[in-house]
């Protein structure tokens, strides 16, 4: 590998799968080889699962990268960047794995240059620990296109884990470089939807969930949705979805085998109340997925962004430090109370 290769230890902080998306994606964008180490070895099954790895092939793909070490399990990765290429793709994680994370891997480099892609994803559309389709398409993607990046999906097949088989599409138009994020404050909120999702489970799991979504967030019934989906299952998810005018929040709950329903949604009600008391337009996971943009504006145009946001997760703190491994940009964090902070980043 070339002397000017980055090499970043996947234990770091939070020591998962986004140390090793955000390098992967970086690593494109920038066209400076990578080696990784000590890949997700804070998880319980450490190395490189199905998703990762077709987070990897993804991103190989799309700028030609030549790669050592892309094995399921292995812990370490070369990865040597080529030209990007747009162009219309498909990628399989080829298991319930989350296709929406491999899809915010491999958008970074497209949208960083000149060219239409369209391209379906196929795999886990609603995983515990990954982004549902649904915050994706309500939540990351408005935000992404008002930074002037052109991009929009829509979803086809809903994939559960651990059945998977969903698939989504994005369409994208690259060679912008983002606008700086300001995001100080919410605004006015604007709607409030429940959507509970059964696929080939009967129907009072989503509305059990809905009675706990009305007595805790004292939502309407009018508000209150149950989907019943087809496609492959067992799976239920609910997603709390508000609109203000800021932007969106979806907080979500999955359904579990042995889980009672109403603990699901329960546990959605409580995520969704806190960010609503905090009265921030960024909530913890559109925290630490606005920090590759705001990088990226300051790279290209030298200029700052902020935002407020839930007190910053490891997982914030970390993509931060494997951000300014790569990019000229330095990030701050500062806290305002014990609920919320501000995120900053400016050029370095
Ligand atoms: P990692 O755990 O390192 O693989 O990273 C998981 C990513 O998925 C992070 O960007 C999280 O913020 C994001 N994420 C996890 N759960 C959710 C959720 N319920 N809604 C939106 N994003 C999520």
């Amino acid at each position: 590998m070339s002397s000017e290769t980055i090499v970043i230890d996947g234990s770091q902080g939070e020591g998962g799968g986004q140390v090793l998306r955000t390098s992967l994606a970086l690593s494109a964008v920038t066209g400076v080889p990578l080696r990784i180490t000590n890949i997700r070895s804070r998880r319980r099954q450490p190395g490189l699962m199905r998703q990762h790895l077709a987070a990897v092939r993804a991103v190989s793909e799309v700028c030609g990268a030549t790669v050592r070490g892309d094995e399921v399990r292995s812990l370490e990765l070369e990865f040597t960047p080529g030209p990007i290429t747009h162009g219309d793709r498909s990628f399989k994680v080829g298991t319930a794995g989350s296709a929406t994370l491999v899809c915010q891997t491999v958008l970074w480099p497209l949208l960083a240059t000149p060219g239409r892609s369209v391209i379906s994803f196929e795999g886990g559309t609603h995983n515990p620990m990954a982004p549902p389709f649904e915050f994706l398409q309500r939540v990351f993607l408005p935000h992404m296109r008002r930074l002037g990046l052109d991009i929009a999906a829509t979803l086809e097949q809903a994939g559960f884990y651990p059945a998977g088989g969903g698939r989504f599409v994005v369409e994208l138009e690259g060679g912008y470089p983002p606008a700086p994020v300001e995001l100080h404050g919410r605004g006015e909120i604007l709607s409030c939807e429940a959507l509970a999702f059964v696929a080939n489970l009967p129907n009072h799991i989503a509305h059990r969930e809905l009675a706990v979504v009305q007595r805790d967030l004292n939502w309407s019934p009018e508000q209150c949705h149950a989907i019943e989906l087809d496609g492959r299952g067992p799976g239920n998810a609910l997603c709390l979805i508000v609109k203000a005018e800021a932007g969106a929040e979806v907080a979500t709950g999955f359904g579990e085998k042995g889980l009672l329903a109403e603990l699901v949604a329960e546990r959605a009600c409580a995520q969704l109340q806190a960010w609503l008391d905090a009265d921030v337009p960024v909530g913890e996971h559109l925290a630490d997925q606005l920090l590759i943009p705001m990088a990226l504006a300051a790279a290209a145009d030298g200029q700052a962004s902020s935002f407020v946001s839930t007190t910053p997760t490891l997982h914030a703190r970390t993509n931060a430090q494997v951000i300014a491994r790569f990019l000229p940009v330095e990030f701050e964090f500062e806290p305002i109370d014990e609920r919320r902070g501000w995120v900053r980043a400016r050029p370095r």
